[in-house]
This record gives C-alpha cells, structure tokens and sequence, in this order.
C-alpha cells in the first residue's frame, strides 16, 4: 500500500480471499476518509437546506455549500463562483449545454465536431441536437494509435464549426487531447468548445483559463468525492445568456401568476433542493487533492500507466489500444482468444478490480474493431505492486484459458 491508499478505508478488505486491488478508478474513484467524514459531519451536525433559512444550522449548510463552490473554482482557476453550477455529473453538465446553450442556437447549416472517442454522454446530446435543429454531426478523424493530428483537426473546423465537444482525455485510450489548440481553432472561427473533463479534472491541473474552455463538465465520484455531484463551468457571458433546464424552487427571484424571473448565476440552474451533502463531500475531496497537489497526481498516474504498459506487454498475445505515450492512467486491452469479461472475471477471483465491456463508448469500440475490451485505471493509492498483481492475475487468466 502507498502512502495514499491508508487514507482509503475500503482499500484494506480481502475480496475473495486476497487483499483488494482496485484498478477501476475511471469509472468512479475510492473515497477517503476525510470526505466520508465530511459527508457524515454534514448529516449528523447540521443537515439543513440551504439559503432558505436564518436558524443556525440553515446557516452552517449554506456556507459549507457555497463554501465548496469556491474551493472547485479555485482548483479550475475560474474567474468566479458565478461560473461554477453544480450538476448531478458530467452527463447532466453536458445535456444542460446541449439543450440550453446549443438547441435555441444551432440550426441548419451549421456543424458540431466531436471525436468518435467520446463517452455516450458526449456524443449522444449532440446527436439530439443536431436532429433537433437540423445542424449537422460531424466526427474528427483519429490517428491509428488514438491520438489527433492536430493540424488535420484545425482543418476540420471551419466558419461553419459552431461548437466543438471533446474529452481532454479518452476514457477508454487514455489520450490526453490538445484542448487548448482546438479552442483557439473553434474561436477563431467564432464557434464555442465544450470540454468533456471526467477524466482530466480528476487527475491533472485542469485551469480553464489558461485552456479558454468555454464550458468544462466533471464528476464528483471520479474525482475522490462522492456520487450525485458534479460541475458545469461556463464562461459567465454563456451562462447568463442562456435559460435554466429545470424551473421550480430555489432558483427564482420574483414568481407571478403567469411570469416569473430567476435567480442570478449560478442559481438559475440549481432548481429544487440542491446535492448539499454532494457539495460537501465534493468540497472535501477538491482539499484532499489540493493537499496531495495536482501535479503529483498527474505525474503517479503517468508513471504507473508506463509503469503497466511496460509489464502488461510481458503477456503474449495481449493487445494494448491507445497512444504508446504520453497517456493518463488508463490502460485498455485485451488478451487474444479470452473475452474481456473472462478476463474480469478471472481477475475478480484474485481480489483484481478491472471494467470489461465497451465502457459507455460504442462507436469507439467499432473504430478499434472490437466488441469490447478490458480496462485497467489508476489513482493516487496504486502503486507498482497493484501492477505486479494485475499481470500476474493476466498471466493466470492465460494459464486458465490457454
Ligand atoms: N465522460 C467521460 C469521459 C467519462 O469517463 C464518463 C464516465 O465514465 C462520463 C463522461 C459520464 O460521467 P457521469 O456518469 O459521472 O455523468
């Protein structure tokens, strides 16, 4: 165990009989104790709503509530609180843009570009926006390893480009994607980007200033928080141009009998008591990071995926997709002649933690020429022995199915 992993409390069981390897951080990260604590804290000292009342424990959530919206601005580097809505994850971030930002905007004529890598939840509103308004769907063209050349992509976007959508990294390939080069491409061209971060913003310094994302979408519980919170970024002039998704309390101003006017950012798009004890933990994980550091985080993750890469190559006859290079923690693959979920399955009987399946990608897995794939991803509490107990797990996979 590193130094990290004892912070983690699940970390420490056996599961079927051996210590607990977990290598399935991108579909959602372990939690520490202190943002378990911090949840718990909320519910047993001062679970309240939140800006409705004066009493003292009314209070206390507020400002732990909003007191975590500046700690997530802080670690993007936003220009203010305005900028940061809580969402319940990426998936409900990206379908606000979709359907608040885009739909009243596009029409015929116009083209959206994402990548065929890109998780279901950034491919599928765009799919709805483009049927709903008549632009068009069009796909960047990626490199055989997974990567994009990026002056074939700057080529891609044209006067007709007005919104660009992409993951800062594959969940599947473990690419890192030139975000800042695609923004200025699609502003040049007056168009907005819409970045994907589920997978960056856990693991890297993610600063939305420097890369002039106009939107930025994450996930709490890939990030060491927990499940139901997540974050839309937005540039204040989109946000406050745009019209809240859901209508209901706490996000209006003045209500009448047939008009009603909203809240300003970023209360409008926080209809309905919103994910207080989510914001908390959230808030606590964003400090738990910031104590680890961002750049720590991303330098162990890209040691440990060579670190892998370089051990999982040991074991003929298996195929790892993706850059050879320069890629976050994920390592996917398959062993030829096993199917993935054998793989998973024979893993699992060692305590090995890995996602088998097409893990919410399935034009990428037609690109790769595959059904599915095995997945193995990386936190700050894996180290190199977890590594070592993987491909050991995959040598005995082969030994089972040879
Ligand atoms: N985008 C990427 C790249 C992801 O990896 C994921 C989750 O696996 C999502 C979006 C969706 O995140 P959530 O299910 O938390 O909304």
């Amino acid at each position: 165990m590193n130094r990290y992993a004892k912070d983690f409390p699940i970390l420490g069981q056996q599961v079927n009989g051996n210590p607990l390897v977990y290598l399935d951080s991108s579909a959602t990260s372990q939690k520490p104790f202190q943002v378990i604590e911090a949840v718990e804290t909320y519910y047993k000292q001062y679970n309240s709503n939140v800006h409705r009342g004066v009493h003292t424990l009314g209070s206390r959530a507020t400002d732990a509530y909003e007191g975590a919206r500046e700690k997530v601005r802080r670690l993007i580097n936003a220009e203010s609180t305005q900028e940061i809505v809580y969402t319940r994850g990426t998936t409900t971030a990206l379908n606000i843009v979709a359907s608040s930002y885009a739909c009243p905007r596009l029409g015929e004529g116009d083209e959206i570009l994402i990548s065929p890598s890109e998780h279901h939840s950034n491919l599928i509103p765009w799919q709805q926006v483009a049927k709903k308004t008549g632009a068009a769907l069009k796909y960047f063209t990626l490199e055989p390893d997974g990567t994009l050349d990026l002056e074939k992509a700057k080529q891609a976007i044209n006067e007709r480009t007005r919104l660009v959508a992409i993951a800062q990294v594959s969940n599947v390939l473990g690419t890192i994607f030139p975000v800042k080069e695609l923004a200025k491409a699609v502003h040049d061209r007056g168009g907005v980007i819409v970045v994907d971060g589920a997978q960056s913003v856990p693991h890297m310094k993610v600063d939305v200033r420097e890369l002039d994302c106009d939107f930025l979408a994450f996930s709490g519980h890939k990030m060491a928080g927990p499940t139901g919170i997540g974050v839309l970024y937005g540039k204040k002039e989109l946000l406050e141009a745009m019209e809240p998704v859901e209508f209901g309390g706490e996000m209006i101003d003045h209500v009448d009998l047939y008009e009603s006017t909203w809240k300003e950012l970023p209360w409008k798009f926080e209809g309905g008591t919103p994910l207080i004890a989510g914001a908390v933990g959230l808030g606590a994980a964003v400090d738990y990071l910031e104590q680890v550091g961002m750049d720590t985080v991303a330098e162990h993750d890209r040691k440990l995926a060579a670190y892998a890469v370089k051990r999982m190559e040991e074991v003929e006859g298996l195929n790892i997709y993706g850059p050879r290079e320069d890629r976050m923690g994920i390592v996917t693959f398959n062993i030829e002649g096993v199917h993935p979920h054998d793989v998973a399955t024979v893993l699992d009987a060692e305590g090995i933690a890995v996602r088998a399946g097409h893990h919410c990608c399935q034009p990428l897995m037609r690109w790769m020429e595959v059904a599915a794939t095995a997945r193995a991803s990386f936190y700050l509490y894996n180290d190199e022995a977890d590594i070592d107990r993987l491909v050991q797990g995959l040598q005995k996979t082969k030994e089972y199915f040879g």
